[in-house]
This record gives C-alpha cells, sequence and structure tokens, in this order.
C-alpha cells in the first residue's frame, strides 16, 4: 500500500446531455476518473451563462 500516484489511462469519450465532452480514464488499482471539457470553447475565464 503507501502513496500511489495514479495513472490515468484514456478509457474512451462521451457526451453529455448538455454538450459537455467527457473523458473517462481509469487507473490500473481500479480508480475511476472523468474530467469535463466545455464545448463551448470557451477560456477559463469565461462566465456560465444562465
Ligand atoms: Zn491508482
Amino acid at each position: 500500500m503507501g502513496d500511489h500516484v495514479h495513472v490515468r489511462l484514456s478509457q474512451g469519450l462521451s457526451v453529455s446531455d448538455e454538450g459537455e465532452l467527457i473523458e473517462h480514464s481509469r487507473c490500473r488499482c481500479g480508480a475511476t476518473f472523468t474530467k469535463v471539457f466545455n464545448a463551448d470553447g470557451g477560456g477559463p475565464e469565461r462566465p456560465s451563462r444562465s
């Protein structure tokens, strides 16, 4: 056991109902991750629309 740095292996991409691109990743230890990309492609400073 001990400290473990997850290695995120890409498991593919999907798109949410809101049009966001979601990347699924998984470490060999079994941990899973998702990373969401805003499909609008705006900059990090861009405020969300309401
Ligand atoms: Zn891991």
